[in-house]
């Protein structure tokens, strides 16, 4: 079973990945936390070359298949490996990252279209049982950094434009998708998340 998290900056990802898994655990399946970019050898190269200030300005196609190759290479050799042997794999962004940020963010226009292709061609189409949209109002997430890095320096309306798509994709497959405000208590998101990753597990 393949679930993952998505949205904006500052929504807790992270947070709410780790009180899956430890409640995954806490009912006996084996849990693999995961996030993108960077959970490879190969992966921390590419995050530290997109995520950089001092990378300096990237073309926008060059960062997307930078994005890219760090997910044919977190699929091949993380996520895959796991769903073989039967565990139950919990990943920080995906697929739809790539699309809300170098797609939407990152005002591609008619290439997104490609953008997809790629991302899908590159992750063999695997495509997760359940994506949990944190949904952000992305000036209140931006507020919580301290530090920036090269997206998170960007304009609101690039932020804007990665909520919607967000939003976007979780209305136009809601069997596959949850969307929930980021805004609620930790607990009370964890414990929405959980109604809807059980279903999954018993298949
Ligand atoms: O989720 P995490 O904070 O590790 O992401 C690091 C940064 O990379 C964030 O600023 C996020 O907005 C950005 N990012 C991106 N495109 C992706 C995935 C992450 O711009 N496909």
């Amino acid at each position: 079973v393949f679930v993952c998290f998505e949205g904006g900056d500052g929504g807790g990802k992270s947070t709410q990945s780790a009180l899956l898994v430890d409640r995954l655990r806490r009912e006996g399946y084996v849990a693999v936390p995961t996030f993108e970019p960077g959970d490879t050898a190969v992966g921390r190269e590419l995050r530290r070359i997109v995520l950089d200030p001092a990378t300096g300005s990237l073309a926008s196609r060059t960062e997307a298949l930078l994005y890219v190759a760090d997910k044919a290479e977190h699929v091949e050799s993380l996520v895959l490996p796991a769903l073989r042997r039967g565990e139950v794999v919990v990943t920080d962004r995906y697929v739809d990252s790539t699309l809300a940020y170098q797609g939407a963010g990152r005002t591609l226009g008619d290439a997104v279209a490609g953008l997809e292709q790629l991302a899908r061609w590159a992750t063999r189409d695997l495509r997760p049982h359940l994506t949990v949209v944190l949904d952000v109002q992305p000036a209140a997430g931006l507020g919580r950094f301290e530090g920036r890095d090269r997206i998170e320096a960007e304009s609101l309306d690039f932020h804007l434009r990665v909520r919607e798509e967000f939003l976007r994709l979780a209305a136009a497959d809601p069997e596959h998708y949850l969307v929930v405000d980021a805004t609620r208590t930790r607990e009370d998101i964890a414990a929405e998340v959980w109604t809807r990753v059980l279903p999954a597990l018993d298949r």
